[in-house]
């Protein structure tokens, strides 16, 4: 890091930070946010517009972040903005149902065949947390199987060679989380999901995947992975969960699912379903989702679960993800990631570009990435001169080499001639750096 110059400086968002350190443990409140990995100072960001955010020193950015993947139509679109505005005047929480949640409910199983029950929560660490409960509680077993570089929140049992901010910090294992019966494999490897199946008879409630993984970078299922995966767990009375709270209603309408099409046991969903707001879900089979209280003995709740304001947003979000929606965010993912390649290849920088439908990292390595030891093996010192070249030129980027980049329907011809222009700099930059 050393090496990586940070050509300029950003005095308001300083302040803020130095304030902010005083006061939360490490000036923020989610750890990639503090650009610990690339240097320099985390932009304050004050508001957003479509495929821009304004920080605090009035800087104008093009977001390839899009608040972590929720914010794929863009910032403050305003069919969003009205609905959450009429949500608002209506009342905040009422702590009791609402028709919004029925609707949310019923727009994610009309979209995603496998999920014939679904329960709203605000986050999607506790989607996974209550899906790992729920598959626990119908198997009566205690074991979870989970791949490395696969992230799905801050859940006791899935913080093990976790990816997101766990890879990015380089911190195998967290200090105080209980994870001692979840056994890690590596990813896009059946063999030793069969083998673990073998070493624990009877023991395995489920098997947690990412559908697609994008927190170790952008890692796509190989070919017949996540079918195996089902089908293993099928064989052995194991339930297959898949992550969706990353790819869901990104990658398609119908999410991961909607492009591999292998049927899980229970989903988990959050971000674009969300709209911006915190709300987040899990569901799957009704057999299964029976066993959640208060219709069977599963206890799962949430004060702020099915909130209006939230759901308001995320349904207005998902209707207005229609085909030609996904077709634009897919055109200008695919633009961006020619001109990303383009600019890498003509300064000799060894890169991998990998995609997942409309989701793509940049791996600096020569070599194709399959698991989180591979994503390990590439030059990050490359990304962070990179992250800062475009940064001073006014584009976003995830302040980790370990994450995917987001693209929105909102990211115009305009948008993207900024990222254009940024590049070849950027591209000199990652060719020059040193480790
Ligand atoms: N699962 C996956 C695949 C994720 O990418 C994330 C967050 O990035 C989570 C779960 C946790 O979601 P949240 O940050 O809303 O708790």
């Amino acid at each position: 890091m050393d090496s990586v110059s940070f050509p300029y400086d950003a005095p308001v968002s300083q302040t803020l930070f130095d304030r902010a350190s005083l006061v939360t443990p490490g000036g923020v409140n989610s750890p990639v946010r503090a650009f610990r990995a690339v240097g320099g100072t985390p932009r304050f960001m004050v508001s957003g517009t479509g495929p821009y955010l304004t920080d605090a020193d009035g800087r104008e950015y093009v977001d390839l972040v899009c608040s972590w993947g929720p914010m794929i139509l863009g910032h403050a679109h305003p069919e969003v903005i009205a609905a959450v505005q009429a949500a608002v005047a209506r009342g905040t929480s009422f702590g009791t149902p609402g028709e919004g949640e029925v609707a949310l409910a019923e727009e994610i199983v009309a979209r995603v065949a496998p999920v014939e029950q679904v329960r709203l929560v605000s986050s999607g660490t506790e989607a996974t947390m209550s899906a790992i409960r729920l598959a626990r509680g119908f198997t009566g077993r205690a074991k979870v199987v989970k791949f490395g570089g696969c992230y799905h929140g801050h859940v006791d049992a899935l913080l093990a060679a976790a990816g997101s901010g766990v890879a990015t910090f380089a911190l195998p294992d967290t200090p105080g989380a209980q994870a001692g019966d979840t056994i890690v494999l590596p990813y896009n490897d059946l063999e030793s999901v069969r083998a673990a199946f073998a070493a624990h008879p009877g023991e395995i409630a489920c098997v947690i995947t990412e559908a697609s993984p994008g927190n170790m970078g952008v890692v796509p299922p190989l070919p017949g992975f996540n079918q195996g995966l089902k089908d293993l767990s099928a064989e052995n009375g194991a339930l297959y969960i898949s992550d969706e709270v990353m790819t869901g209603f990104r990658t398609s309408k119908a999410g991961w699912y909607g492009v591999d099409g292998v049927v899980p046991d229970l989903m988990t969903f959050g971000k674009v379903m969300g709209g911006g707001f915190p709300a987040a879900a899990f569901g799957g089979r009704a057999d299964v989702m029976g066993h959640l209280a208060p219709a069977g003995p599963v206890y799962q709740a949430g004060t702020l679960s099915g909130n209006p304001v939230a759901t308001a947003a995320g349904l207005a979000q998902l209707r207005l993800l229609d085909d030609a929606a996904y077709e634009k965010v897919d055109t200008a993912s695919r633009r961006i990631q020619a001109l990303v390649t383009e600019a890498l290849t003509k300064e000799g920088v060894a890169h991998r570009l990998q995609t997942a439908s409309n989701m793509f990292s940049v791996f600096f390595t020569a070599h194709e990435v399959r698991d989180y030891d591979d994503a390990r093996k590439q030059e990050a010192f490359r990304f962070n001169a990179f992250f800062h070249s475009m940064l001073s030129q006014g584009v976003y980027l995830p302040p980790s080499a370990f994450e995917s980049w987001f693209v929105s329907a909102a990211h115009d011809d305009a948008a993207i001639e900024r990222i254009a222009a940024a590049l070849p700099a950027a591209a000199r930059a990652a060719a020059e750096a040193a480790a």
